[in-house]
């Protein structure tokens, strides 16, 4: 079995009904389709909200843009000095090797950059000087490579980019922000771990995943080979109303992670993409689930709750008491301590 990347591929793997086919389709000329294997057989056909679904089969009101939405929700191209580098924090950059995915999220944050339409894969002349923008900048510790999921990459491909990267005396860290340990467990073979990493570096991978039924058997060993390679697993999801926004499927999430050697790191609350308003929950509802998760889980299971502040100024973390309302807008401030308003559900 392959990767479904059409309506009609959707429809005879009975993920669409025939009916819906003409809508599909019409959200498949905006936003990139993929759902691999693993994903496809783990969801459940016989129950209409199945979360795996959800995240992955495409909906008619994706269609549908609400105001406060922008095209590029957290802000990359206001910190984009060189193509395929963001650098937002003094200390680290993110560098977008390439804009494929193994699958793709209908709450993607990048969805106007991701896929065969989006901004493709790095120029060789385009990673000289990305490369030569992270040499140059001595206060870069750490670099991202993000996306897209850079695990697509060949292992020959990841390898040069690492080696490349352990030339950099002061790059100290590089971690990766990927789905395929889930999505695609099989792809986590030796070679993929050999090539992630570098003499001189230490490598985190950042696993991306919003439901205690993704950590399938197969995603656990996926896991446990990168840690026993000495890979440094942390954790990201995304708080998606209808798929994790509950006290028991987050607590279920955060201790299948903690099981699974990947230490809770954050949970995104979900950015202003354009068609993705039937995924958000309001900031206080995501407060409440964040607060209900303190006492119940061991603190070993407990994330960060993050908001990225619309238009590019970093994350806001999101305590039970963080946001004050003002003029009908969350207030939250960055990490320069500048407030922004953030609107409401
Ligand atoms: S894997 Fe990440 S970049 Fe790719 S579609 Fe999902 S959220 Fe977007």
């Amino acid at each position: 079995m392959s990767t479904l990347r059409t309506p009609r591929e959707l429809a005879d793997r009975d993920l669409i009904s025939p009916g819906q086919l003409g809508e599909i389709e019409r959200v498949a000329e905006h936003y990139a389709i993929a759902i691999s294997p693993a994903m496809a057989a783990l969801i459940d056909r016989n129950d209409p909200n199945d979360p795996i679904a959800l995240q992955f089969v495409p909906q008619v009101s994706e269609l549908m843009t609400t105001p406060e939405e922008r095209n590029d929700p957290i802000g990359d191209l206001a910190h984009s000095p060189v193509e395929g580098i963001v650098h937002r924090y003094p200390d680290r950059v993110l560098l977008k090797a390439v804009h494929v995915c193994p699958v793709y999220c209908r709450f993607c944050f990048r969805r106007e950059m991701v896929g065969p339409q989006g901004l493709g894969t790095l120029s060789p002349d385009a990673l000289d000087r990305a490369f030569a923008y992270i040499a140059e900048h001595r206060e870069i510790w750490e670099v991202i490579l993000t996306g897209g999921d850079p695990l697509v990459l060949s292992p020959r491909r990841l390898s040069e980019l690492m080696q490349r990267l352990a030339s950099i005396e002061h790059v100290k860290i590089v971690r990766f922000h990927t789905r395929v340990p889930v999505v695609e467990p099989e792809r986590v073979d030796a070679a993929l771990i050999a090539a992630l990493r570098a003499s001189g570096k230490t490598t985190y991978v950042a696993l991306h995943a919003n439901h205690p039924r993704e950590l399938t058997p197969a995603a656990r060993e996926a896991c446990a080979r990168l840690v026993d390679s000495g890979v440094v697993m942390i954790s990201q999801s995304v708080l998606l109303k209808g798929i994790n926004d509950d006290p028991n499927t987050l607590a279920a999430l955060m201790r299948a992670f903690v099981e699974t050697r990947v230490k809770p790191y954050y949970l995104h609350h979900p950015d202003l993409a354009p068609g993705t308003s039937h995924f958000r929950l309001s900031l206080e509802e995501g407060r409440a689930l964040v607060a209900g998760l303190r006492g119940r889980i061991s603190g070993l299971c407990q994330p960060t709750y993050v908001l990225d502040i619309p238009g590019g100024y970093g994350k806001a973390v999101i305590s039970p008491d963080a946001a004050s309302m003002r003029d009908g807008c969350y207030a939250v401030s960055d990490f320069r301590g500048v407030e922004h308003l953030y609107p409401p559900a």
